[in-house]
């Protein structure tokens, strides 16, 4: 993309309404627009951000054998009053009537609806453990939306859902669960940290949060700091061992670490004293165990080996994907702009034309461009070096590929580092490689 010509429209003042970096960073960058209170436009860099984080989501429910779906963001009300939720949800659901009077809904959450789907799709055991996920914007009406797309009406969110045979089986898609989230944020490049949490208004008695540390997160915790020093996913874990599944949710479930809800104190003084970390961070997935609670009160069984009738035992997995565009700026920035992991930055790097009038810097940011163009931003913008810089520095992209006159004569790029602020000299035709094969 070259920068003359797209839309980028960065902010230079510092919007007054946002209260936190991550949200000042993603106005400035020109990353989203609020539409109406806690509802959000997303512009092209903010989008680059929502489906590479997506497709990682993907890719790691997938590998657990879990399959996409696509459900409707409006609901029927009927379903939700089969399950009893209907009433009990309160005024974060938005309630709608059409013009045949019938009562619909904008989905907080689906687990009504796939219970509907899965009822009238499966009616034998045989066809247990189901597991399937959807990407799908959803509603709450937040009584007080802020901190920008963190806390939002309007957001997108992964929600995923099981039906297994048994208390036994479903544990064991929650392990499954479990190291698909610990994967999907490894590689996303942000640190969450799965706390015991509560069940809240979804039900049922097992459950974790997945949180990142940020002073600014609106959960209480309290956690083992020997827990971030482990490598998790140093061993390759087979999906399909059950016994491999258990050890390692033992082992992970031996450090303390909670939400404040679920905080135990007794627990926590068994944690040595210069090991207690206490603090707040920002809930950016959550995974449930809630057994038969919506398939009993739906009425959903399926017919089980000894020809009875059962009901399946079910969980349900979320993501906050929009969430987590702000909680991974929360965690990643400085005081010029963010700081993009490099798997889910909107480009890889923005090649900085310092010489727009200067025939042979274009030629080689033209080399450079035309080689990447998916994944480099090109400016090519008559501007002040300075102005460039900065831009540069806010949108966080991974690597600046700098292109002067001056050094340009000796065949020489400057690369910076957007993290560490490395920078190298590299001839030109090593720039690609080196950024390619960059560990660190
Ligand atoms: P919270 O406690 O923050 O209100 P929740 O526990 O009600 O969230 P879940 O039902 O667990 O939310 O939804 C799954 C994920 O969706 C959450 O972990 C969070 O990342 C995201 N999420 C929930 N509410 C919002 C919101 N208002 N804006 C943005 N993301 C949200
Ligand atoms: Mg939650």
């Amino acid at each position: 993309m070259r920068l003359s010509s797209a839309f980028f429209p960065t902010l230079k003042e510092v919007p007054a309404e946002a209260q936190i970096a991550s949200h000042r960073l993603m106005l400035r960058a020109g990353m989203i627009k609020q539409m109406s209170s806690g509802i959000y436009a997303w512009l092209p860099t903010g989008l680059k951000v929502l489906h590479n984080i997506s497709n990682i989501v993907r890719e790691e429910q997938n590998a657990v054998f879990a399959q996409e779906v696509l459900m409707p963001t409006l609901q029927s009300a009927d379903l939700w009053k089969r399950s009893g939720r209907y009433d009990a949800y309160g005024p974060e659901m938005l309630r709608i009537v059409d013009r045949h009077k019938r009562d619909l809904l904008y989905g907080p959450t689906n687990e009504e609806m796939i219970t509907d789907i899965f009822n009238q799709h499966v009616t034998s055991y045989k066809s247990l453990p189901t597991l399937l996920y959807q990407l799908q914007w959803k509603f709450r009406d937040e009584i007080r939306p802020r901190f920008g797309v963190m806390r939002a009406r309007e957001f997108f969110m992964k929600d995923g859902y099981s039906f297994d045979i048994d208390y036994k089986s479903a544990v064991v898609t929650y392990y499954k669960m479990m190291i698909a989230y610990l994967r999907t944020f490894q590689r996303i490049g942000v640190q969450a940290i799965p706390m015991l949490a509560d069940t809240g208004p979804i039900g049922g008695d097992l459950s974790h949060e997945f949180i990142v540390l940020a002073p600014t997160g609106e959960s209480g915790i309290y956690f083992d700091s020997d827990f971030t020093q482990q490598n998790w996913l140093d061993q390759p874990i087979d999906i399909q061992d059950t016994n491999a599944l258990e050890t390692f949710f033992k082992r992970m479930t031996k450090f303390y670490a909670a939400t404040e809800e679920k905080h135990d104190q007794e627990k926590w003084h068994k944690v040595p004293q210069n090991k207690r970390c206490e603090g707040r961070g920002i809930e950016v997935g959550q995974i449930f165990y809630f057994g038969t609670k919506y398939t009993k009160s739906m009425n959903v069984s399926v017919i089980g080996p000894d020809s009875n009738k059962f009901y399946p035992h079910m969980g349900s997995y979320g993501i906050g994907i929009s969430r987590l565009v702000g909680a991974v700026i929360e965690s990643s920035h400085d005081d010029k702009g963010i700081i993009w992991p490099d798997a889910i930055a909107p480009f890889q790097a923005v090649i900085i034309n310092l010489g727009v009038k200067d025939i042979k810097c274009n030629e080689v940011c033209d080399q450079l461009y035309q080689t990447n163009s998916n994944s480099y931003l090109y400016d090519d913008r008559d501007e002040r070096a300075g102005s460039k810089f900065n831009d540069a520095d806010l949108m966080g992209h991974p690597w600046q590929i700098i292109v002067g006159p001056r050094s340009i004569k000796q065949g020489i790029v400057e690369l910076k580092r957007r993290k560490s602020g490395e920078r190298f000299e590299l001839p030109i035709d090593h720039v690609n490689e080196f950024i390619q094969a960059y560990q660190g």
